[in-house]
């Protein structure tokens, strides 16, 4: 192609573009499909935000779903997604992903160290026709860092919050053995077996070796990317795209070498972790009040998308929310670290705890998902007061039984979240609602209405406790309603919470075979984008636990196999 003699320092067939799970995924097809890769990251580590989440994959109607006896369905997804998306919604991107999704799978487990497990129940995150309790969301199998050898080093940890004793991951089956050791000899069995393990860890490690949730995920595409020869560099960056005619041919990236023209033969893939810290991406698409705090790491800053957009790209927002959202809580810790904690599962569903705007009013189904949650804090309330902050409200028994937050459970003394105001703690309800700025009278009446639900096991007013995602993430042991408990005698207790993104929704527009469009529809030849890069098929919705990652596999998948031509008929 004219043009292309121009001098290169580095050529190869594909070029990745931030190792992330899209990233990832798509520099280890690439080279299983026999293409020279190369994979470039911005940071000194792999893993993005991928490698601090859940690492839950929802793909629908895998062979995993029936090894493990809860038989999933794409047509049941289907069913499901048209419920909650209406019909028109399941376009060609998204019917793509359905039939492409346990083929991916499939795919991993034959010809990579990537392996999935499919827990008995984790439910969708709406009661809607086609809904799954499990087998839709799938989980890494755990890894051991230690078969990384030094390459341990460059997993980015997860999020400090999230990891106890210095560096010990802590997974959602873990957390009985760990509240109650003695109640049962597995428990302590459990406990003492991750203790030691830890301890030993520790002597060699900066943290814990025993990887779980999206560090499996991350660890276990970093150990197939090496054997399959993928070239990585760190502390790579993309700037421009470089562009003959309208084509893109490689990349211009800034490195510890310097500046490099990268010559991509086969293509860019785009996968820098979408929106991110940017800005100027998020003064454009985010509402006002939830700019503030990001839960990306600090290395996304919407590189790719802005990259894309001055290649003629086009950022495209479904209908529905821009970003997919966190309630997050934040403290300033002693060292000077701020801690931004994301209530995903451990407080909000559990009985005894409600959640009130700035007028002292509950405006929400607390134990809803936190998407949903947070999409109730930003829109208007009835009481015409706003939701950001909101704050959780709960009595002393509770921490004492759920924790809140930042405080685990059994937590005796307080005094550090309180000096640091990320506890607001009141003798009354009066005292806590004049602390917090809300209207005392108001309050007392929010309560004692809950505790009225609570009695009954009814919540009127939300429907709290309803549905399988809230009772899943409540306490079975409370009876008859598992997210509803009376809120006992004070102290009370309050924690602000925030707006926080989790992901874009909003990204490029590509087409299903993930090559990025101009604003008319024409293909932008050589240029692809996965992960949240891409505009999400779930159009601002979050249907499910993994809705996010889940995709990002297939189209890091469906770009390499496109880019390597040998994408199987029945998907082309
Ligand atoms: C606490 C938490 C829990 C979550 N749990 C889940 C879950 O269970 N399931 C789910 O589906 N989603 C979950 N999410 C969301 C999900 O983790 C992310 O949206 C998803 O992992 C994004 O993947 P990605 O590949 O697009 O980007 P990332 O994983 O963020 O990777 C992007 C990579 O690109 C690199 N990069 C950025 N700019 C450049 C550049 N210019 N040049 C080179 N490299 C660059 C970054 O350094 C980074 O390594 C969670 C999020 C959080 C915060």
């Amino acid at each position: 192609m004219p043009g292309v003699e121009r001098s290169w320092d580095v050529e190869t067939d594909l070029l990745v573009i931030g190792a992330g799970a899209a990233g990832m995924t798509a520099a280890l097809v690439g080279a299983l499909e026999g293409l020279d890769v190369l994979l470039c990251e911005k940071s000194d580590m792999v893993g993005g935000t991928t490698a601090t989440s859940a690492g839950t994959v929802w793909i629908p109607g895998s062979s995993q779903s029936r090894r493990a006896g809860m038989p999933d369905s794409v047509e049941a997804a289907r069913i499901y997604l048209a419920a909650l998306l209406g019909e028109r919604a399941i376009d060609e991107r998204l019917d793509t992903f359905l039939k492409a999704g346990p083929v991916v799978l499939d795919y991993l487990e034959r010809k990579s160290s990537v392996r999935f497990t499919a827990p008995p129940v984790h439910p969708d995150y709406r009661d809607l026709p086609g809904a799954a309790t499990g087998g839709r969301a799938l989980g890494a199998v755990p890894f051991d860092g230690r078969e990384l050898g030094d390459d341990f080093a460059h997993i980015r940890p997860p999020r400090r919050e999230f990891m106890i004793l210095g560096g010990m991951m802590v997974g959602k089956q873990d957390i009985p053995a760990l509240l109650a050791p003695l109640r049962t000899w597995s428990n302590l069995r459990h406990v003492i077996g991750i203790l030691v393990r830890h301890a030993l860890d520790r002597f060699r490690y900066r943290r814990g070796t025993r990887l779980l949730m999206g560090n499996a995920l991350v660890a276990r595409l970093f150990d197939s990317i090496r054997r399959a020869g993928v070239r990585l560099r760190y502390q790579t960056e993309l700037r421009e795209l470089i562009i003959v005619g309208d084509e893109v041919v490689g990349a211009a990236v800034s490195s510890p070498a310097g500046a490099l023209a990268v010559r991509a033969r086969k293509g860019v893939v785009l996968a820098t972790g979408g929106i991110g810290w940017s800005r100027e991406l998020r003064e454009r698409l985010l509402p006002e009040a939830a700019r503030r705090y990001s839960l990306a790491p600090s290395s996304n800053t919407g590189d790719g998308i802005l990259a894309a957009e001055r290649a003629n790209a086009v950022v495209e927002s479904g209908p529905g929310s821009p970003a997919l959202w966190m309630p997050s809580s934040v403290m300033t810790q002693a060292d000077g670290h701020v801690s931004v904690f994301p209530h995903i599962m451990l407080d909000r569903a559990r009985p005894g705890l409600l959640a009130v705007d700035q007028a002292g009013r509950r405006f929400v189904n607390e134990a809803d998902s936190y998407h949903d949650f947070v999409e109730a804090m930003l829109r208007p309330h009835a009481s015409g007061s706003p939701a950001t902050p909101a704050f959780l409200i709960c009595d002393r028994l509770f921490i004492r039984d759920y924790g809140i937050g930042l405080v685990h459970p059994g937590t005796r003394n307080l005094d550090r979240f309180l000096k640091a105001r990320y506890l607001i703690k009141g003798a009354t309800i009066e005292a806590l609602a004049d602390k917090i700025g809300v209207d005392g009278r108001q309050l007392v009446q929010t309560v004692e209405r809950y505790n009225h639900h609570a009695e009954r096991g009814v919540d009127e007013d939300f429907g709290r406790g309803a549905s399988e995602l809230n009772r899943f993430n409540g306490d079975p042991l409370i009876q008859p309603n598992p997210c509803l408990r009376r809120i006992g005698p004070g102290p009370y207790y309050a924690v602000a919470v925030w707006p926080s993104d989790l992901a874009g929704s909003a990204g490029l527009r590509t087409d299903s075979a993930a090559r990025v469009l101009t604003r008319d529809g024409a293909v932008i030849p050589g240029l692809y984008a996965a992960g949240t890069d891409s505009c999400s098929i779930f159009r601002g919705t979050y249907p499910g636990p993994g809705t996010v990652i889940g995709p990002a596999i297939v189209f890091g998948w469906l770009a390499a196999m496109n880019a390597a031509g040998t994408l199987p008929g029945d998907l082309a």
